[in-house]
């Protein structure tokens, strides 16, 4: 039932919706919009419909905020789930009062100096420094929890960062025998990477770095330089590329590789895959040796592969933490000569 301005009770098949412009005054200044609304049939008046008439006062609000740049609900909503952040949280980093934020959400005009602050803070850059100067209004966990968000978000808007960063983190550049005598190539580095995920079935993310190792130290052996100028540390689990951690994450990110997880009786495991590896990233001589060490290591499970690399010499003459030098390449115990048919017709 419906009363219409002229006191008539009516049903609703006795009312309509009309489009027409309506005006309304927001913060003393009239906006005009199209608004739909509900008039009487019986002497055509309006009809109060509380949902219709809402609905318009917050198109006349969403109006008034785009002629003044004004943050919107969306906008705030989104830079809040960006930083997984509460309404509450959200207004307690900023200074505002506890609702606030729930206000704004909910469709009213933020005021000037609060509008100020929330497109400021929907940089990360900005809401780190927030963090620093406001973050003991949240709890610990909290604070640690946007912190690393926030990081993650800043890494997230300029990825060739993290490769000048990684890359600068490298201890040996090269060229040097810490290097198989060959400057320092990410790029190379990722592209190994992305040609071992590419087998049908991927490769277990424990056994990738083996396999980059043997490459890398057999093309030293076979052919005097090493592929991507890695240098190779001694960690507990076996050889890993120096900053491999970073190099992964940048593969990942930027999704030219994919993790898949796989459960077994006992646990679960990470499996990287990829689609598109980038073949002519190799010379035929570095193909030749990726191929030969995805074909000999391929049944071996990351177990097997990782007690073998704990035998070799250069593991087994360094300490945890050491980068182990080219030299020891002469001695792998692994040989896979009789799967590289181009060194046998050079011999
Ligand atoms: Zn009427």
């Amino acid at each position: 039932m419906y009363t219409c301005s002229n006191g008539d009770r009516v049903q609703e098949d006795q009312t309509r919706i009309v489009t027409r412009e309506e005006t309304f005054p927001v913060k003393g200044e009239p906006i005009t919009i199209l608004a739909s609304v509900r008039v009487c049939d019986k002497c055509g008046e309006d009809v109060y419909d509380r949902e219709l008439d809402s609905a318009s006062l917050l198109k006349a609000y969403d109006v008034y905020r785009s002629i003044h740049g004004l943050i919107g609900p969306t906008d705030i909503k989104a830079m809040r789930e960006k930083y997984a952040l509460t309404q509450r949280g959200l207004s307690n980093l900023l200074g505002m009062g506890e609702i606030t934020i729930h206000r704004y959400e909910s469709g009213s005009i933020p005021d000037e100096v609060h509008n100020q602050l929330l497109i400021m803070v929907q940089s990360p850059g900005n809401m780190k420094r927030i963090l620093k100067t406001r973050g003991d209004v949240l709890s610990a966990s909290q604070r640690k929890k946007i912190g690393e968000r926030v990081d993650q978000l800043i890494r997230e808007e300029c990825p060739d960062k993290i490769i000048e960063l990684a890359s600068a983190s490298v201890s040996y550049k090269g060229p040097d025998i810490y290097t198989g005598y060959l400057p320092f190539q990410p790029e190379k580095l990722m592209d190994m990477i992305a040609f071992f995920a590419s087998d049908k079935d991927g490769v277990y993310k424990t056994k990738m770095n083996k396999l980059l190792w043997y490459t890398d130290f057999l093309h030293y052996r076979y052919y005097g330089v090493s592929v991507s100028g890695t240098s190779y540390v001694h960690l507990p689990y076996g050889p890993v590329a120096d900053q491999y951690a970073l190099f992964l994450n940048h593969l990942l990110r930027e999704e030219r590789i994919n993790v898949r997880e796989v459960f077994f009786a006992n646990g679960s495991g990470e499996i990287l895959v990829t689609v598109q590896p980038d073949d002519q990233a190799f010379s035929a001589s570095e193909m030749e040796v990726l191929k030969a060490v995805h074909e000999h290591f391929r049944a071996m499970t990351s177990k097997d592969i990782s007690s073998l690399s704990h035998e070799e010499e250069g593991y087994l003459e360094t300490k945890e933490g050491q980068a182990i030098s080219y030299n020891y390449a002469d001695k792998l115990k692994v040989d896979l000569t009789h799967l590289m048919p181009s060194l046998h017709t050079t011999l």
